[in-house]
């Protein structure tokens, strides 16, 4: 059976190659694609191309570039078997992350890739990150996608795209996954991990979708030397809600009295503090030194293993869900979609 796949390019690297006159980068129209790739034809997919529109660099990217593919995505989610969405790299964990959420229940591959060197430059990485990306967008087994999931493929690695961190502003492996195993290692085959896969329990032929994404998120990382009018005047910032605290090694923090009341005051004034550690790989465990059981005593939600981007784009979309504050706590205590491991 042959699958169908969209593909959703919103900007960046991948999307440029040379213009054959002037020399310049210009975009290139993935319409064209069999002309470009005439060994796509090869692979037992069919392929429809959108280009959003303006195409963007990704550190421009917002919340509301997010809800406009999560829109796009589940009008047309019944038409096409996978998605492949192609996008800046130096934002794509975020946006990935984000899309992990908002697609509440998601049956059908969502693969996100890009490229550190445009398609039409001859060295480029993104040809292969673009065929392989369809390819997977397209696997099936028993009758079922292999990776019903949002997922980033780069340079022969498929990872759960709320893992991902941008690594590298260099290498071509420029994504990694610190905590949580790859999905698919890509060598002469592609070995998908199938223990590692998140199974929907049903295949709805609708995506219901979240388009609230709540503003008042802020993110804090910590460092010696700290400063306290620093620290008081951002937690009490006019908007704040939640706080992504990046804090040292296993989720530990300073213990002097100034910083665990200032802390605690913006706990009781309703903030949310999700302590996340600011090392790539590891986890927090708030109960290993006196330093982090501080923070879970004044009532510190506890991140685990959870990457900056994650924590981020989780907070945006649970408080976006307008719930009482006792669920929201609660939502942010399990794994909604496979983003921490307790
Ligand atoms: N600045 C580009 C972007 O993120 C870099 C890239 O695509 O790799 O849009």
């Amino acid at each position: 059976m042959r699958s169908s796949i969209l593909i959703i390019y919103t900007g960046g690297t991948i999307g440029m190659k040379t213009d054959a006159e002037t020399g310049a980068l210009v975009p290139f129209d993935f319409s064209g694609i069999y002309e470009e790739f005439p060994s796509l034809k090869r692979l037992n997919v069919d392929i429809d191309a959108h280009t959003i529109s303006p195409v963007i660099d990704s550190s421009n990217v917002s919340p509301e570039n997010w809800v406009t593919l999560a829109e796009l995505i589940r009008d047309n989610y019944a038409r096409y078997d996978g998605f492949v969405v192609l996008h800046g790299t130096d934002t794509m964990s975020y946006t990935a992350s984000a899309l992990s959420f908002m697609l509440e229940n998601l049956a059908k591959p969502v693969v996100f890739t890009g490229s550190q060197i445009p398609i039409g430059v001859l060295r480029t990485d993104g040809r292969e990150n673009l065929i392989t990306a369809i390819e997977i967008a397209g696997a099936r087994i028993d009758g079922h996608p292999e990776v019903p999931e949002v997922s980033l493929y780069f340079q022969n690695r498929l990872f759960r795209a709320n893992r991902t961190t941008k690594r590298s502003a260099e290498a071509l492996s420029a994504f990694r996954s610190y905590n949580y195993p790859p999905l698919a290692e890509v060598g002469v085959n592609i070995a998908y991990n199938l223990g590692a896969i998140r199974r929907p329990t049903e295949y709805p032929a609708t995506l219901r979708i979240a388009t609230r994404l709540s503003g008042g998120v802020a993110l804090i990382k910590l460092f010696p030397g700290i400063d306290e009018l620093i620290l008081r005047a951002m937690l009490s910032a006019p908007g704040l809600r939640a706080v992504v605290l990046e804090t040292f090694g296993a989720g530990n923090a300073p213990t002097s009295e100034w910083f665990i009341r200032t802390l605690e005051e913006a706990i009781a004034r309703g903030i949310l503090i999700l302590n996340i550690t600011q090392c790539g790989g590891g986890r927090v465990s708030m109960e290993l030194y006196d330093t982090g059981l501080r923070l879970q005593r004044i009532g510190v939600l506890c991140g685990y293993d959870m990457t900056t981007e994650a924590a981020v784009t989780k907070l945006m979309y649970v408080l976006g869900l307008g719930l009482e504050a006792d669920a929201t706590r609660e939502l942010l205590r399990i794994p909604l979609r496979g983003e921490f491991t307790a």
